[in-house]
C-alpha cells in the first residue's frame, strides 16, 4: 500500500510502501519491479502501445531509494517525457507513479533482486566508495550510501552527482543533511549541465558534465577506491535507430563516465555499474 508520496522534484516522487512485513529482505542497491498490466487507468493505452510495438510490454524495474534498516519501503521514480520528434513512443508508467498515484492505493511490486550492491566483505576491499550518478541514477547509491554510513563505520564516501538544473537534484536536502552529519566520511560533488550560476547554490556545485578533471578530484587512488556508476546509457531502441541511420549510437552518461575512468587508470574490475536505459 502507497503508504506516503513525497514530491522531490518536479519530474520525480517517492512512493513510500507499506508492506505489512516486518523484516524486508533486501539489500541498498537492489530493485522492485512493476508491471503495468495491474493498473486499470493504463489499460487501453497499453494495449495500444503493444499493438504498435509488436510486443508485451514488460514490467518495469526501480531500485529502492529506502535502506534495509530503516522502517519503510521506498522507491524513487523520475518522470520520462515524451519529446515530439524525439521520443518514439510515449512513456508508459512513469507518469502514472509520479504524478497520478495517490496515498492508499495498492501496487503489487514482484523483487527484490539485482546485482549493483555492496558486498558483504566491502570494507575488506576498500576504505573510500566512489559514487557517480546522474538524475534517476542517484537512487540505489542514496541506498547504499545511507546503508553504508549507518554499517561500515571505516568506509569514506564521494558522491559525484550530474543534473540538468539545480532543482532537478534529488534527494538534495538529504545528501546535504547526512553530509553535515558525517563530514568526514561523506563529500559531495554537484555537478550542473544546464545553468550558469552555479556558484549561488553554494561550495561543491559545479558547471558541466561529469569529465575526467572532476573525476581526478573524487578519486585520488584510482587502484584503491570501488566506483559504483549508474545512470543513462546506450539502450537496445538508441541502437536500433543508429543503426537504422547508418551511424554510431552516440556514447551517453555510461560510457562516457566509464571511458574517463579507464582513462584515469580505475581497474575495470573495481567499477560497478547500473544502467538505466
Ligand atoms: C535496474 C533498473 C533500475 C531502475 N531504477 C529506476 C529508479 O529507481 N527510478 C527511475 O525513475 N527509473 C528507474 N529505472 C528505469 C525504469 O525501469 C523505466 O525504464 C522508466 O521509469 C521508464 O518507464 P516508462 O514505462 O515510463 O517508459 P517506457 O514506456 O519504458 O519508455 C521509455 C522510453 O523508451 C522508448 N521505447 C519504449 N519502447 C520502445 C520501442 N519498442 N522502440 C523504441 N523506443 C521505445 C520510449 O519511446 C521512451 O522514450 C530503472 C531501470 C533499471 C533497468
Amino acid at each position: 500500500m502507497v503508504a506516503d508520496v513525497i514530491i522531490e522534484t518536479p519530474d520525480t516522487t517517492t512512493l513510500v510502501l507499506f508492506t505489512g512485513n516486518d523484516r524486508l529482505e533486501y539489500l541498498a542497491g537492489h530493485f522492485l519491479t512493476i508491471d503495468p498490466h495491474q493498473f486499470e487507468s493504463l489499460e487501453r493505452f497499453t494495449s495500444f502501445l503493444e499493438d504498435l510495438k509488436g510486443r508485451r510490454e514488460p514490467p518495469r524495474a526501480y531500485s529502492m531509494s529506502s535502506a534495509p534498516h530503516e522502517r519503510y519501503l521506498a522507491v524513487t521514480v523520475k518522470e520520462e517525457r515524451y519529446v515530439s520528434g524525439v521520443t518514439r513512443f510515449p512513456p508508459l508508467l512513469s507518469p502514472l507513479l509520479v504524478k497520478r498515484t495517490l496515498r492508499g492505493m495498492r501496487i503489487v511490486v514482484t523483487g527484490f533482486t539485482g546485482p549493483y550492491t555492496l558486498a558483504p566483505d566491502v570494507t575488506t576491499q576498500t576504505d573510500h566508495i566512489v559514487h557517480i550518478c546522474a538524475g534517476s541514477g542517484s537512487v540505489p547509491n542514496f541506498s547504499m550510501l545511507k546503508s553504508a554510513l549507518a554499517h561500515h563505520p571505516t568506509l569514506r564516501h564521494t558522491f559525484v552527482y550530474s543534473n540538468k538544473k539545480w532543482n532537478d537534484v534529488i534527494f538534495r536536502d538529504e545528501l546535504g543533511r547526512l553530509a553535515s552529519q558525517h563530514p568526514d566520511r561523506l563529500k559531495i560533488l554537484h555537478t550542473i549541465t544546464r545553468e550558469d550560476s552555479t556558484g549561488s547554490f553554494g561550495p561543491g556545485v559545479r558547471k558541466g558534465r561529469v569529465d575526467q578533471a572532476l573525476l581526478r578530484e573524487a578519486i585520488p587512488s584510482p587502484t584503491e577506491c570501488l566506483v559504483y556508476v549508474c545512470g543513462p546509457g546506450i539502450s537496445k531502441f538508441d541502437v536500433a535507430a543508429a543503426k537504422e541511420a547508418g551511424t554510431q549510437p552516440q556514447p551517453r552518461f555510461l560510457e562516457s563516465v566509464l571511458a574517463d575512468l579507464k582513462a584515469l587508470g580505475v581497474p575495470n574490475d573495481r567499477i560497478k555499474r547500473e544502467f538505466y536505459g
